[in-house]
């Protein structure tokens, strides 16, 4: 199986086990070598404001200026995201074709994750993979120790609302593409391989920067883990947006905000789980309005009331 791969796994860990210093080197390499490609005017760095892509922004930025960061505004980020992102010069917006009331109705939500979500929508289609995956077995009918966190969640196969993984695309990734198209330019991204199961097999397939992929694509911070983005915060100074609060040490010695410890999409129950939906009584308390329009309007309120009731396992 591992042929098929760019990086070993044990590369990847040996990589996100480095000193952040020899990482920002490797970074601001793949980078150059990712420019020398295409030329500053022939790639856009995908700014979202939250602090991943501020990172490479600034380091970006700071090799070559004139790089075209593209914001994407889908209308669900905290409105200081949006006057952090005002502040900085050579900024697109791009605005998402469908708003999530639409999406929400047409594709339903993603919960607990993308990978599951887009599970549990095939699966209910009786699409043959997606029904092992959910059943915890493999192509052969036997349990599978990998698969076993999706059979965790198969009661949501019942769920009485709609599940899926299409809101990213829909929101985020559709733009984007559609820009590439128009413009040929290729994105720089701030993908963590540690952030999901996904995105650390998308990594081990092509590496750093994917020239040979349909969509060519730089993931120059890949190795990098979430603790390496609050250190170069720290380190370098770099002001973060409004909601992520103070970065601090914890008890364990590791750095943590003291606000959200992720910004992203306001409403987005993606995750909501593992904090004990902690995130909406923050939005509550943070904005009422805004929390009950997701609640009453988009209908979370009764997605999550049947989620808590329902859970028939220990949540992953
Ligand atoms: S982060 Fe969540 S709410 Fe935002 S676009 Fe993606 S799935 Fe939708």
């Amino acid at each position: 199986m591992e042929e098929k791969y760019a990086i070993s796994p044990e590369l990847l860990r040996y990589r996100q086990a480095l000193p952040l210093y020899v990482k920002e080197g490797m970074t601001r390499d793949r980078i150059r070598n990712f420019v020398d490609r295409y030329g500053t005017d022939g790639v856009y760095l995908s700014l979202s404001g939250g602090k991943d892509s501020y990172v490479l922004f600034n380091i970006v930025r700071s090799m070559y200026p004139s790089i075209e960061a593209v914001y994407v505004d889908t209308w669900m980020e905290f409105p200081q995201i949006r006057s952090f992102i005002k502040q900085f010069d050579n900024v697109r917006t791009l605005k998402p074709k469908k708003g999530l009331k639409q999406i929400i109705e047409e594709c339903g939500w993603c919960f607990p994750g993308k990978e599951v979500a887009n599970t549990v929508e095939a699966a209910r289609r009786g699409v043959p993979w997606a029904v092992r995956k959910m059943n915890g077995t493999d192509k052969n009918g036997m349990p599978d120790k990998y698969r076993k966190r999706f059979n965790n969640w198969s009661f949501l196969m019942d769920a009485p609302f709609l599940i899926s993984d299409q809101c990213c695309l829909e929101m985020k990734e559709n733009p984007l593409i559609q820009y590439e198209n128009e413009s040929g330019k290729k994105p720089i991204v701030a993908l963590l391989a540690e952030e999901s199961e996904r995105r650390k097999t998308a990594y081990l397939k092509t590496g750093c920067n994917s020239f040979a992929s349909r969509r060519v694509m730089s993931k120059p911070m890949a190795f990098w883990t979430e603790q390496d983005i609050l250190w170069y915060i720290v380190r370098h100074n770099i002001g973060i947006a409004p909601p992520y609060g103070n970065i601090i040490k914890g008890r364990d010695g590791k750095l943590q905000c003291t606000g959200e410890q992720r910004t992203g999409c306001m409403f987005c129950p993606v995750g909501c789980h593992l904090n004990g939906f902690a995130k909406y009584r923050r939005l509550r308390e943070y904005n009422r309005q805004l929390y009950d329009y997701c609640m009453y309007e988009l209908g979370l309120d009764f997605v999550l009331k049947w989620i808590k009731e329902n859970v028939r396992c220990r949540m992953d």
